[in-house]
């Protein structure tokens, strides 16, 4: 079954992620920009961040076989730093205007300051302004609490609720976001949050309408095949294969196309792999030489 995974950090992953995933299925990904692990000292530090986004981790996808799109915008954490946070988002409209950017985003709470209130509503301005959706992280701590406050400002603000994904729900967020027009995303964790087979079991509580899954794997612990694991675990439930498919690609599909810029006719023939190729004289080959 082909699958896409709506949100993976593949910055911080290898080159045997790629391949095990290309292997698993999974033949479009969607890389929200979000925090480094470490704080950034300079609004530099986005902009390069935010140019290998678009640049060389597009390429280096393209080298496996998997369409790369991203979400552009100022993290909730890196949204309390005062120094920076303004910069960044005056750094936004450049890139929000580009093709393969999908939605503005990770935005939200962290730790549900005032400053992540401020400028999570400045980018919830800016995705109107360039008719982009919105890709919502909500909080570890005190979740329920986050995603009340991120509905509660998305809904004061008028911005249209079918245009804005929630992530990173759990059993007691979702029924809260399915009250609205939002769409729920969930993040399936090897041992925190949510795994593959309380997802399926929400699968078939809930049905598939507005139902998204991903890996969000990064540079922690995380599995960036959780995606093709859930679609194992719905299918042990004996969700049918029509549902899985929803769930694991028409809906991101459905929800990322509202960029103008996911277009499922490219998504349909995954791109050539041609090592030959060269990103800014750079490739994936080590050793091996390109063309013999
Ligand atoms: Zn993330």
């Amino acid at each position: 079954m082909k699958m896409i995974d709506p949100h993976v950090h593949m910055t911080s992953r290898t080159t045997d992620d790629y391949a095990a995933m290309a292997a698993a299925g999974i033949s479009a990904l969607v890389e929200p920009a979000f925090w480094l692990g470490q704080p950034r000292t300079t609004a530099g530090s986005f902009v390069d961040y935010f140019n290998s986004l678009l640049g060389w981790e597009r390429f280096r996808a393209s080298q496996f076989g998997i369409r790369h799109f991203c979400t552009i915008g100022l993290n909730p954490k890196e949204a309390n730093n005062p120094k920076l946070s303004g910069e960044v988002i005056d750094l936004l409209p450049r890139y929000l205007a580009k093709d393969g950017v999908v939605a503005v985003g990770e935005i939200g709470f962290d730790d549900q300051t005032d400053e992540e209130a401020g400028w999570f509503g400045r980018q919830l301005e800016l995705a109107r302004e360039f008719n982009l959706p919105v890709l919502v992280h909500t909080p570890h701590r005190d979740k329920k609490q986050g995603t009340i406050r991120s509905l509660e400002l998305i809904r004061s603000m008028k911005f249209p609720e079918e245009q804005v994904l929630i992530d990173h729900n759990n059993e007691e967020t979702l029924p809260i976001v399915l009250n609205t027009g939002c769409w729920a995303g969930h993040s399936i964790y090897p041992n925190t949050k949510m795994d593959e087979h309380r997802m399926a079991a929400l699968v078939k509580k809930y049905g598939t309408g507005r139902m998204i899954v991903n890996s969000a794997a990064d540079w922690g612990i995380s599995d960036p095949l959780k995606v093709p694991k859930t679609t194992d675990a719905m299918r042990a439930l004996g969700i049918s294969e029509e549902a899985i498919h929803q769930v694991v690609w028409e809906n991101p599909v459905a929800f990322f196309s509202q960029s103008g810029r996911f277009e499922v006719a490219d998504l349909a023939e995954p791109p050539v792999i041609d090592r030959s190729l060269l990103y800014e004289a750079n490739s994936v080959l080590r050793g091996e030489r390109r063309s013999l």
